[in-house]
């Protein structure tokens, strides 16, 4: 039965996207030479899978967000234009890939993430491994975070990824607890993903997860959440607005305005992050680099939207 909040949503949904959410067509140099190194090595990346409206100005600046494992997700999240199917076998030779290609781009920070492995045993942890591992070893300056997913809770393939020291560890909570319904995620991935944050931080790892807003949730519950995370220590705390990448995936909420990004990034700060990244166009490896050496270095303000760069 669809009620009235369903239908306000849906209208929601097809009001035309603010200006500020407004970008320019991907192109350019810089963006043809990391698109050409990517597809000659059967690479992936987030960027171009999940539809990310900063790819132009990403890659232009040598920014990409590799993924990892395929470009096909075991899991069917109804917010992500990653699509859900049978994934590939692993490429063995993905993390050569990857040096060769950070070379190419001139990475100084690298960030990794994957479609989420509920097909293998141990949830693709041994696959990031080996690639943090040769990233590190092959290029010795290279920083490197991971946005990982939640391996199913496994706690042994959490530690896996962790004593391979990554700089940062990532891993999204995407939402407050009450929209998890609402995009096609059981309850108890809360949860784990709460967990995972928390043990990732007691061991020593600098942690951070990232939330989209204007899937229907309060102020108040996105409060309660900022709570959450820093009570589990996470020290870096990225905020964007959710939008609707595909037509079957659900629909917005309501757009966020600029203001109330800064004011969600100041209550965030007040909670005690060391770094927060809040903006309209925010994404969860948006201007990674900057946002950790904020927390590294301290003092320097957060990355928040494009015409800050
Ligand atoms: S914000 Fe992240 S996912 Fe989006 S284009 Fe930039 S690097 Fe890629």
């Amino acid at each position: 039965m669809t009620t009235v909040a369903d239908t306000a949503r849906e209208s929601a949904a097809r009001k035309p996207k603010p200006g500020w959410l407004k970008v320019t067509i991907p192109g350019g140099e810089e963006f043809t030479r990391i698109q050409r190194a990517l597809d000659q090595r059967g690479l992936h990346t987030i960027c171009r899978s999940a539809r990310c409206p900063n790819i132009g100005e990403c890659w232009n600046h040598g920014h990409a967000t590799f993924l990892i494992m395929g470009d096909h997700c075991t899991r069917d999240c109804a917010f992500c234009a990653v699509p859900h199917g049978n994934p590939a076998p692993l490429d063995p030779d993905e993390p050569e890939k990857l040096v060769e290609t950070a070379r190419i781009m001139n990475l100084r920070y690298a960030v990794i993430t994957s479609v989420t492995r509920d097909d293998l045993s141990d949830g693709g942890s041994n696959h990031f491994v080996r690639v943090i591992t040769t990233l590190k070893r092959k290029i010795p300056d290279l920083l490197v975070e991971v946005l990982v997913p939640d391996f199913g809770g496994d706690e042994a393939a959490l530690n896996r990824v962790l004593d391979a020291e990554p700089h940062v560890l990532n891993h999204n909570i995407e939402t407050v607890l009450s929209r998890y319904a609402r995009v096609r995620r059981p309850v108890e991935q809360y949860h784990r993903s709460m967990e995972l944050l928390r043990r990732a931080a007691e061991q020593g790892a600098v942690t951070k997860s990232g939330i989209m807003v204007g899937l229907g949730e309060t102020r108040a519950e996105l409060i309660d959440l900022f709570r959450e995370l820093s009570r589990r220590k996470v020290s870096l705390l990225t905020i964007g607005q959710y939008c609707r990448p595909t037509a079957s995936s659900v629909p917005v909420d309501r757009y966020y305005a600029p203001e109330e990004f800064q004011q969600l990034e100041s209550e965030a700060l007040r909670m005690g992050f060391s770094a927060v990244a809040s903006g309209p166009l925010v994404r969860s490896s948006y201007h990674a680099q900057e946002l950790y050496e904020t927390h590294r270095f301290g003092g320097k303000p957060a990355a928040k939207n494009k015409e800050k760069r």
